[in-house]
């Protein structure tokens, strides 16, 4: 066989890392820093792979595996959450764990960059099953976790129950109750109001201020929302609160429009019973495929990686994109975007929310005094507007886009750090 045609037969795995990494050398060409030093920072610190033995409901035991990744621990511990999904890798949790070291950065927030990860599929595992997964799991990072060194928090699939279990694991084996080991807790056990939220609420503000910027009247403005999980289903809600209309909403398991605006509020309500958007009453079904090319003016991605790429980004028809998800744009994706206009606000701007607040109930749990939800809210407004801004700024100086210019702003200040630290040697 010719060796290109065997070659076009073969599909070689998208690399979610390769792409960080790709989106960290455009931008650190622009700077004029030490190469060595861009490499010292650029790769992560410490890659971790445990293998998990569980025991099953019906008395059998399953191994699964594991991942945490400190990328970078130079403005502070490392800050990230843990995803339990089948299509986990290492390569996925480096990728994720870099871009926690740059959403840091880009809020400006004292935290490095982590993330952890297990191969596993909640949907089919019992409560109890996860339960032990999550103990076991925290319990083979031990030594690695700690509100000085590494803080977990919620990702795709993990939630409040999750945290409280990794809490409680840390605080049993360190023989005293450690609340600031993990964020994203349940309130009565330490975690921040707003908290929950606060991604969702992150990405609105950007886009609302991305509106401004573009003189977009937000009565007047349609939307389309990939994913309903916790990013997707308080974006949405939030936006349609600030007159947006939600027109095209979808899940893993199918989308629904409506052209008069989907009524969000009752969503949320028919998705806590029959856990689908599909058979909403207020709404038609639709293609999901087609979701991401939907005629709206705003389109927010809060599902998982790699969505929108070199091939399908022409497609895209909306003015704005908030990347609600980690990394749904590859970079092949942007410069595409950029030609067409499209305003693409980056996910480590747009989704810095809940992290954000992650550092408040940190802060909250080490002084052990705890504030309101519009304390909370009020901060996070003001650090979301102030970061939309510095690095809207950026960009029209620079001519470049929004995700160059973040990444810019935030390789900028941990190579500052790096810089005032010095590197032990
Ligand atoms: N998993 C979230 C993210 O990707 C939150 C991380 C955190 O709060 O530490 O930003």
């Amino acid at each position: 066989m010719p060796r290109e045609k065997h070659l076009k037969s073969i599909t070689i795995p998208v690399s979610t890392y390769e792409h960080a990494m790709k989106q960290f050398d455009q931008a650190a060409s622009r700077l004029h820093v030490d190469k060595g030093l861009l490499e010292f920072i650029k790769h992560p610190r410490r890659s971790t792979i445990v293998k998990l033995p569980v025991q099953m409901d019906d008395g059998t035991w399953q191994m699964f595996t594991g991942f945490r990744v400190q990328h970078s621990n130079v403005r502070g511990p490392a800050k990230g959450g843990i995803r339990y999904h089948p299509n986990v890798s290492l390569d996925e949790v480096q990728a994720l764990a870099a871009w926690m070291t740059w959403k840091c950065a880009v809020v400006n927030i004292p935290f490095g960059g982590g993330k952890g990860g297990v191969i596993c599929d909640p949907s089919k595992m019992s409560e109890g099953e996860l339960e032990r997964l999550t103990r076991r799991y925290t319990a083979s990072f031990f030594d690695v976790f700690g509100p000085e060194s590494d803080i977990p928090a919620p990702d795709v699939n993990t939630n409040e129950k999750t945290m409280a279990w990794i809490m409680d694991t840390y605080s049993m084996n360190a023989r005293h109750t450690v609340t600031s080991v993990v964020t994203g807790k349940p309130i009565v056990l330490g975690g921040s109001r707003g908290r929950r939220e606060a991604t969702g609420r992150g990405v609105v503000i950007t886009v609302r201020e991305a509106m401004k910027h573009m003189n977009i009247d937000p009565t007047q403005a349609t939307a389309a929302v990939q994913g309903f999980g916790n990013v997707g289903s308080v974006s949405a809600q939030l936006l349609h609160k600030l007159g947006v209309k939600i027109t095209h909403v979808c899940d893993v398991f199918g989308a629904i429009y409506n052209p008069r605006g989907i009524d969000i509020d009752e969503l949320i309500k028919f998705v806590a019973q029959t856990k689908k958007v599909i058979g909403f009453p207020g709404a038609k079904p639709f293609d999901s495929k087609k979701i991401l090319f939907a005629d709206v003016d705003i389109l927010i991605p809060a599902a998982l990686e790699n969505q929108i790429d070199g091939k399908n980004a022409a497609k895209v028809k909306a003015r704005i994109l908030a990347e609600g998800a980690n990394g749904p744009v590859t970079p092949e994706a942007d410069p595409i975007l950029a030609k067409n206009e499209v305003f693409v606000i980056p996910d480590i701007i747009c989704n810095a929310g809940g992290v954000t607040v992650s550092y408040f109930e940190w802060v909250q749990d080490r002084m052990g005094y705890f504030w309101t939800e519009d304390e909370v809210n009020a901060r996070l407004e003001r650090i979301m507007t102030e970061a939309f801004w510095d690095v809207l700024k950026v960009a029209l100086e620079n001519k470049v886009h929004l995700r160059l210019a973040a990444f810019m702003v935030a390789i900028q200040r941990v190579v500052e750090v790096v810089q005032l630290r010095g590197i032990y040697a």
